[in-house]
């Protein structure tokens, strides 16, 4: 990640001029040890040519360090690779150029990493002309050659006369010298593919950020939020290892030049920390992973404070590391939580994974161990570009998976509140049915006679005169019968009240099992006077049923207790002329009067209105 060099064999004629150059520069280095720069070599990578010196002290002048360029005391790259890590001090190179292009003596070179602090090229030439150039970081950015995010320095190199390049660099931040030598034209060739590719990437991040900017103020869900914070602190992570931080952001700030570096990637890491534990819902989810994320963010809180006053060799490369630390906690928290069957984890899974699989790439490539592409070479941007496209993706299947189970909730409260409103309806409904049954037995028991249970006077009053009017307007007669208990007073008198009672009941029952074949409405009048209407019963009719009455009195003895008691009843009947208008107080006299006439004959007879 913290390399940035520019692709140099972008295309294959360009790799074999490379491979002739290698090989030339290899018997250059036997001899006179210069590098020769013919007509058709635009590119120009120093390290193999280069021969370094460490001053560990940092305070060697350029005269003691030519001297010792001239008593050949400097050493070859090891590896021939211009990295050190992080160094105290300052480090030389040295290297001989001799231009043999007639048609260009105008060359740049190009420190291919930006976050060096100084830079000093000191040229000599052999015609007798020096020159001292500064760069970095700690320099103005308009000090430039050429306004552009690596360190570069224009050399007039006049043909075959060889110049010596003494290049100084002391830099708190990792100690990298990929020096290149470019003609105008290969610089142009190659920065533009640079810029096209990081153009693309920043593109892709602005499309991103402004996307989910809109969706964050749109649905307030913060997740949003802290997605973006994440991809505006990864931006601002490559932003600034590309050296586009100190071009364009703050050219003037050599401190933020240095420490945004480990500052922009604990801010990355906070936010995709935070990210993750919104997205996953980890306190719900794993309150274990949620914690372990919480001390991490934490303590990237604390380095990122620490940043401002740590030395950069100490919180840059310790950053740096804690991102694995970090991403695989993130990781580890995203597998368990879709092993507990959170599915939207799965995108979150691929985005962390093209994310880890760009680094490693890159990672790779470093050690040489994958060939020097585009895809390697931007491994990183690739992967991060592809994280966070993911993660965008993966925002908006939560958003949609959210909403699925919200509608889910919804539907299953709608219908439990269904169920409970019919059960409550159900309840409501059988209390009124009960209700309405006390209701009817109410208003039953309030036409009833308490002693006997049948009709009282004034219900079958009521109940005679709707008789009496189907009659009339059906021209059917109705029989009346008026049914008197004989001497009732002396059967009180000689077996008490509650016999008397006793006999009421029993007389009633017999009455209304005789009458029961009829469709007759029988009630008890009052005291010991009983009546019924019998519709549909002409006089024969209602004499005889009215006999059969009188003889289910005489069987046989009513029981009260041990008492044996003989109940008689005269019957007085009637059979009214409803259809000629008879009225029903007439009718009533007139079988009262057959009953009179009953009791003057003897008793326990029936008798028929004159
Ligand atoms: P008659 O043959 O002329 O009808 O003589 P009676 O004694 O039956 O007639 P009366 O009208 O003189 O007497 C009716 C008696 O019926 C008087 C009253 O004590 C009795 N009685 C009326 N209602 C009840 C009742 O609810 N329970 C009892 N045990 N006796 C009742
Ligand atoms: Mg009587
Ligand atoms: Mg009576």
């Amino acid at each position: 990640m913290e390399n940035d060099r520019v692709a140099t064999c972008g295309r294959p004629w360009r790799m074999l001029a490379g491979l002739l150059l290698a090989c030339l520069s290899f018997a250059a280095v036997a001899a006179p040890r210069s590098v020769e720069l013919s007509p058709d070599s635009g590119t120009v990578a120093l390290a193999p040519h280069v021969r370094y010196y460490h001053d560990v002290a940092g305070d060697l002048g350029a005269d003691a360090v030519w001297t010792r360029v001239e008593a050949d005391a400097l050493g070859p790259l090891p590896d021939g690779n211009g990295a050190f890590g992080f160094q105290s001090g300052a480090f030389w190179f040295h290297v001989r150029v001799v231009n043999r292009d007639p048609a260009q003596t105008r060359w740049l070179l190009v420190q291919e990493y930006p976050l060096s602090d100084q830079v000093d090229v000191h040229v000599r030439r052999a015609d007798g002309y020096t020159s001292v150039l500064a760069g970095g970081d700690h320099r103005p950015f308009s000090a430039r050659s050429i306004r552009y995010r690596h360190p570069n320095f224009a050399l007039d190199l006049p043909v075959d006369v060889p110049v010596d390049l003494l290049v100084r660099v002391e830099s708190q931040s990792s100690m990298q010298v990929p020096l290149q030598l470019y003609t105008p034209a290969a610089f142009t060739e190659v920065s533009r593919d640079a810029q096209f590719a990081i153009g693309l990437y920043y593109g892709i991040l602005l499309a991103l950020f402004f996307y989910n900017l809109v969706l964050w103020l749109w649905l307030h869900d913060a997740s949003y939020f802290w997605y973006l914070c994440h991809i505006t602190a990864f931006g601002l992570v490559l932003f600034t290892l590309n050296g586009l931080g100190f071009e364009y952001l703050w050219p003037a700030s050599p401190w933020l030049a240095d420490h945004m570096v480990p500052i922009s990637i604990c801010l990355a890491l906070i936010a995709m920390l935070q990210f993750s534990r919104t997205f996953l819902e980890l306190p719900r989810r794993w309150p274990a992973g949620n914690r372990l994320l919480q001390a991490l963010i934490a303590f990237f809180v604390l380095l990122g404070i620490a940043s401002f006053w740590l030395p950069l060799r100490i919180s840059t490369p310790l950053a740096s590391r804690a991102v694995l630390i970090g991403v695989v906690g993130i990781v580890i928290a995203t597998v368990v939580v879709l092993r507990r069957g959170y599915t939207p984890a799965k995108l979150l899974l691929l985005a962390w994974s093209a994310f880890l699989l760009g680094t490693a790439v890159f990672t790779l490539l470093a050690f040489g161990l994958l060939p020097k592409v585009f895809l390697t070479e931007y491994g990183v941007q690739i992967g991060s570009a592809l994280e966070m496209l993911l993660l965008s993706i993966a925002l908006g299947h939560r958003y949609a998976a959210l909403r699925n189970e919200n509608q889910r909730i919804v539907a299953e409260t709608n219908q439990r509140l269904e169920r409970k409103v019919a059960q409550r309806t159900q309840e409501v409904r059988s209390a009124l049915l009960r209700l309405e049954d006390a209701h009817a037995r109410l208003r039953d028991s309030s036409r009833r006679d308490g002693l006997t249970g049948l009709y009282n006077r004034a219900w079958f009053q009521e109940a005679f005169a709707a008789l009496s009017e189907q009659a009339r307007a059906a021209g059917t007669p109705l029989a009346l019968m008026m049914i008197d208990l004989d001497h009732f007073k002396a059967i009180n008198d000689r077996h008490g009240h509650f016999a008397g009672d006793d006999c009421l009941r029993w007389a009633a029952h017999r009455i209304g099992r005789t009458l029961r074949p009829h469709d007759a409405l029988l009630a008890r009048f009052g005291g010991e006077e009983f009546v019924a209407a019998l519709p549909g019963e002409d006089l024969d009719g209602a004499v005889a049923i009215a006999e059969r009455i009188r003889r289910a009195l005489n069987e046989e003895p009513c029981v009260s207790g041990d008492l044996r008691i003989h109940v008689t009843a005269s019957i007085g009947v009637h059979v009214m002329a409803a259809a000629h208008g008879e009225r029903i107080e007439v009718a009533f006299a007139v079988a009262d009067r057959a009953l009179y006439v009953a009791k003057a004959n003897g008793r326990d007879c029936v008798e028929v209105a004159a």
